[in-house]
């Protein structure tokens, strides 16, 4: 979800003829494409940096999408609401236990 203050602004561009809307929606597309594939890429590296352990408690997780005790998450350090830029930057993520994720942010997220 993109937050209001995410929105990029028209600065520069108030004035100049704007692209067709069909135009718009396909650069849209492409943004969330490279956006799906940054994400995909970010997991990967903060998954192989992991080892497969718990950042907080050391507990060997696994790479599943299963809602099972041993599934590890992966954790933005800086959070995304407050820190979009870093979203996609691999020192900004760390693996953490369904547990302990679950105590950081009070849910299962
Ligand atoms: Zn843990």
């Amino acid at each position: 979800m993109t937050r209001f203050s995410e929105l990029p602004t028209l600065g520069d561009q108030v004035g100049r003829p704007q692209p067709k809307d069909k135009a718009r929606v396909v650069d849209r597309d492409a943004q969330r494409k490279a956006d799906s594939q940054r994400e995909v890429k970010f997991r990967n590296h903060v998954w192989r940096d992991s080892k497969y352990v718990c950042a907080f408690c050391g507990r060997r997780v696994k790479r599943t999408i299963e809602l099972t005790a041993d599934a590890g998450h992966v954790d933005h350090i800086k959070p995304r609401s407050t820190s979009p830029a870093l979203k996609f930057d691999p020192k900004n993520g760390r693996v953490l236990c369904a547990n302990c994720h679950q105590k950081r942010h009070g849910s299962g997220r």
